[in-house]
């Protein structure tokens, strides 16, 4: 297949495109290199600085590419910034991803998948989450993830389009090449590997006294390549809807803490603090439509894997993109 990846050059994307090439795919990558790297973009694939805003400019990508199929990551991710400055959000993620579905229909792109959030679910009630939980987010990030995921249905049901939204728990770890490199960092194994590696003076924790076993947040993380895989899989499914994607396996805050510790065996800082406003206590995914419908099987199952990876590639990369 040749498929067309839109915020290539970030995080999950440059782990997913590595992944497609490596099962043989073509890959074009279209970013705007706002918050993604030149340097994660990995050289077998075409690569076009764009940005979603323009409609010209996307729509004539898509059309040389010609591709069978589409993955949608541009967005900002900072779920704290999306409270500071919620157009940012409204205008990039869903706004001008316009664009981009419009330009899919026109072009007839047979399948778009879209890097959808858990976020969408805010504080479930029901763990683990399953797609039948309401959807009510508690911030402009997963509010605007959420109105593209409908944007993306009407659009099936009006203009046939076929799409599958997926929605992550935590994403973690790193591909061979490619990892993650934020800026700014929020996201908590990258920033515990910081305080492993010196780089900050210690980790905070936010709040020990959630109605958990040790008292610190809970959550599901799942690995990149776990996730590029079930991104390839949705591409070759006739499935259309949203699906989640974790793990199944709940961590504690404590319990990253801890494996990085033990992986890294390196000495460094913790402190607790007061709790980060918006944390629900624990988010587990239930992703068995994902196995049943894709037939997703994770590889990558144990935190213990995941935290490796993420500490073999600041160890191979240890300026992460910068140098
Ligand atoms: N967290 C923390 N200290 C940090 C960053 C995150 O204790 O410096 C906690 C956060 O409260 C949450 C978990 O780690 O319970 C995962 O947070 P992250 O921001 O990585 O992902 P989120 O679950 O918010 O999507």
């Amino acid at each position: 297949m040749h498929v067309f990846v839109t915020g290539g050059a970030g995080y999950i994307g440059s782990c997913c495109c590595e992944y497609l090439l490596d099962q043989g795919h073509q890959v074009t990558v279209f970013d705007a290199l706002l918050t993604g790297y030149r340097q994660a973009v990995d050289p077998r694939a075409n690569f076009i600085e764009g940005n979603l805003a323009d409609y010209a400019a996307i729509d004539s990508a898509i059309k040389k590419a010609s591709p069978d199929g589409l993955i949608h990551f541009a967005a900002f991710i900072e779920v704290g910034e999306s409270m500071s400055d919620p157009l940012k959000y409204f205008r990039n993620n869903v706004a001008n991803a316009l664009n981009l579905c419009q330009a899919a229909v026109e072009n007839q792109v047979p399948k778009l998948v879209f890097s959808s959030t858990a976020a969408v679910y805010g504080m479930p009630s029901n763990i683990p989450i399953s797609e039948d939980e309401p959807t009510d987010p508690i911030n402009p990030y997963g509010e605007a993830k959420l109105m593209f995921e409908k944007i993306l249905s009407w659009q099936h049901r009006l203009k046939g389009l076929h799409y599958c939204a997926l929605r992550y728990f935590n994403a973690a770890g790193a591909s061979r090449n490619y990892g993650e490199a934020h800026r700014p960092e929020s996201h908590l194994i990258p920033l515990i590997m910081e305080a492993a590696e010196g780089k900050r003076k210690l980790i905070r924790i936010f709040g020990d006294d959630y109605d958990t076993p040790d008292g610190t947040c809970i959550r599901d993380y799942v690995h990149v390549l776990d996730l590029a895989q079930a991104h390839l899989l949705a591409l070759q499914s006739d499935f259309c809807g949203s699906l989640n994607l974790g793990s199944g396996f709940g961590h504690s805050v404590k319990e990253v803490v801890e494996m990085v510790r033990r992986v890294s065996g390196k000495r460094f800082t913790v402190e607790v603090v007061a709790r980060r406003p918006g944390d629900p206590a624990r988010l587990i995914a239930d992703s068995s439509a994902a196995k049943r419908i894709l037939g997703w099987q994770p590889v990558y199952d144990s935190l213990e894997q995941i935290v490796q990876s993420a500490w073999d590639w600041r160890c191979k990369n240890p300026d992460g993109y910068s140098s």
